[in-house]
């Protein structure tokens, strides 16, 4: 492990999003005695309330972005689907890390997947690329009647895929996606879901948290546990080498389908801090936010290892109006970000319980 540090004290860390994890970045850079610029198009966004800087600006505003990659001594970002060239045109002002190519790969299921499976050497569910109504009909033949077609880019949460397990179904689940390029993929009949919330830092050294086991409601995440049962270390193994292929510097999350068998495929990676992580911010332990922003700095990792196990769970849309009665549990820590509109679905906080 190397000791020593990149980013100078004070050195203002940018941010492309203005989310909840922006937010809670932010907060754990001023911690650590950094500033974050924030580069965002809303005005009020949760990361803002938080930051040092925002600049409210289109992320297709290219003098924009100049101007805050000149600002800035390091550039990142809390969501993947921030366009390329953007990111592209920023880099000649500030580092960005994690890497362009993770962004890249990050943002269209069949790169990414092509990239893990052959790249990087780890296994995911067998796909194939569908471009029409003929192409879904072929692929679910080669996935045994069942598969998930999904659009390759801007799909999250459950949105833009369809389950098909007839011909008829997958020609009108393509034709419902809007006949978008898609990938297939073969139906997983997991388990349980896992995942690995891990980082690498400016000098190489590595880090991860044990498994942590995620429970979905409706595509979306609803509680996270870690330690989960059963961690023999296979799951950090792979995202190792996905850490390691990609020449990787932050937080990396790497989601696994665990199969009857205890064998592991990725479902997918997100070149960022994650959801399934926030149980990380009551564990007594360096939380993943602060993890992201020491390995962007160089410096060492820090500790990531729980001294509890936590639970935690999504507070989404109107689950806020059960903020009254949690909040008389005294065992219950908010993580709230700020948001005025409790759309339904929308992720408004999280909260973390100590079960052990
Ligand atoms: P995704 O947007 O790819 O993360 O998918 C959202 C959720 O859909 C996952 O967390 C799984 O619960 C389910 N899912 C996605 N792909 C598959 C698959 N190939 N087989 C079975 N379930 C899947």
């Amino acid at each position: 492990m190397t000791t020593s540090l990149v980013l100078p004290r004070g050195a203002v860390i940018g941010i492309f999003g203005g989310g909840q994890l922006g937010r809670m970045l932010s907060l754990a850079a001023a911690r650590l005695g950094f500033k974050t610029h924030i580069f965002a198009p809303d005005e009020d966004c949760p990361a803002s309330q938080f930051a040092w800087r925002h600049t409210k600006a289109e992320y297709e505003d290219m003098a924009a972005v100049k101007a805050f990659s000149k600002s800035v001594d390091v550039i990142t970002y809390e969501f993947e689907n921030i366009p390329t060239t953007t990111v592209i045109e920023a880099s000649p002002g500030a580092p960005v890390l994690p890497p362009i190519e993770a962004l890249h790969n990050g943002q269209d299921r069949l790169t990414e997947k092509t990239f893990i499976s052959k790249t990087a050497g780890v296994p995911v569910a067998p796909f194939y690329p569908v471009n029409n109504e003929y192409d879904a009909k072929r692929a679910l033949k080669m996935l045994g009647g069942k598969c998930v077609i999904k659009t390759r880019r801007l799909g999250y949460d459950g949105k833009g895929q369809v389950i098909a397990s007839s011909e008829a179904e997958a020609m009108a689940g393509t034709k419902s996606l809007g006949n978008l390029p898609c990938i297939a993929e073969g139906f997983i009949p997991f388990k349980r879901e896992v995942s690995i919330v891990c980082a690498r830092n400016r000098h190489g050294d590595t880090a991860a948290y044990p498994l942590i086991e995620n429970e979905h409601k409706n595509h979306i995440l609803h509680k996270s546990v870690c330690p989960a049962a059963g961690d023999n270390g296979n799951a950090r193994a792979l995202a190792f080498k996905i850490l390691e292929a990609l020449d990787y510097v932050g937080v990396l999350a790497v989601e696994f389908f665990e199969l009857e068998d205890g064998s592991l495929l990725v479902n997918e990676i997100a070149p960022r801090v994650h959801n399934s992580g926030h149980w990380t911010q009551d564990a007594g332990c360096t939380d993943q936010f602060e993890l992201h922003i020491r390995a962007i700095a160089g410096w060492p990792l820090g500790d990531t290892q729980p001294k509890f196990r936590v639970e935690m769970t999504n507070l989404l849309g109107d689950d806020v109006d059960r903020i009254p009665e949690l909040s008389a549990d005294p065992a219950i820590k908010f993580h709230l970000y700020g948001k005025a509109e409790a759309r339904n679905g929308r992720k408004m906080g999280h909260i973390n319980r100590i079960i052990a």
